[in-house]
């Protein structure tokens, strides 16, 4: 019986790193999370992904109010959804938590129309806002991670689950992308590919599911943020072009070690 209480494999820390090397080698560096108003920039393509380039989104405002945006609104849609979504809000000037706090929901809706659900995210954005306002950069020019000092990043973690809408994905996106956190971040992708490739069946799509994913992770990378945000982007990546739902197994560069494909004949 597994620690998720349900029959399944998980991987040990030392098949959860070499997984990582092995998709480093081959894809390199992802460039997560795109932040859009940095598009065109030094060190950012056209669409704000900054391969190599790590930069604090707690450290700069304007990248952080994309990302964690950007969080909420790619919910159950494409990232290049969201990244209309995000491109109109500004076009709108719904550019602060401020502005997004003061906006009438339907305005927002509007804005944000192009990512779905727009009004259930537009409310979203305006819940989540009214948490945030106060644990930005002070006019003193400290950082947030100062302002988090006050408390945990566990303690913030959980203020954060309390947000209407917001589940463990969307939140540890923003704690990892936006406020430098090393929380990793668990998705469906994640649960194929580890499903896949160590036979990590059965583990519940729940938050205890997603916890015993998200400690294994923990346990067995050295919790650098970096890391953390190359391997999640990794691991898209991955399931996008090769282990998508009927994967592409014949040179695939994990079938070495992959348990679907030496039990299959795909
Ligand atoms: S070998 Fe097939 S199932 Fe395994 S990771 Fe690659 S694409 Fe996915």
């Amino acid at each position: 019986m597994s620690e998720s209480g349900q029959l399944g494999r998980l991987p040990t820390a030392r098949q959860i790193r070499d997984l990582y090397e092995i998709l480093f080698e081959h894809y390199g560096p992802q460039g997560w999370w795109p932040v859009v108003s940095r598009a065109c920039e030094p060190g950012y393509d056209a669409r704000g992904y900054h391969r190599g380039l790590y930069p604090r989104g707690r450290e700069d405002m304007s990248a952080f109010f994309d990302v964690v945006c950007g969080a909420v609104l790619t919910q159950n849609t494409a990232w290049k959804n969201a990244e209309a979504a995000l491109i109109e809000m500004r076009r709108r000037r719904f550019d602060t938590f401020e502005k997004i706090i003061s906006a009438r929901t339907e305005d927002l809706a509007e804005a944000v129309r192009s990512s779905g659900y727009y009004n259930q995210k537009a409310k979203k954005l305006k819940f989540l806002s009214e948490v945030l306002r106060n644990l930005l950069p002070s006019s003193s020019g400290r950082g947030i991670s100062e302002e988090l000092s006050i408390e945990s990043s566990e303690i913030l973690r959980e203020r954060l689950l309390d947000v209407w809408g917001l589940g463990p994905e969307t939140v540890d996106s923003i704690l990892l992308y936006a406020y430098d956190l090393p929380f990793f971040v668990i998705d469906a992708y994640t649960r194929r590919l580890l499903g896949r490739v160590f036979y990590s069946t059965g583990i519940s799509e729940l938050r205890r599911g997603y916890d015993v994913l998200q400690k294994i992770f923990h346990r067995s990378l050295s919790g650098s943020t970096v890391i953390y945000g190359e391997y999640h982007a990794l691991l898209v990546r991955h399931c996008k072009e090769s282990c998508t739902v009927r994967p592409h197994c014949i040179g695939c560069i994990l079938n070495k070690q992959c348990l679907f494909y030496h039990g299959s004949d795909t």
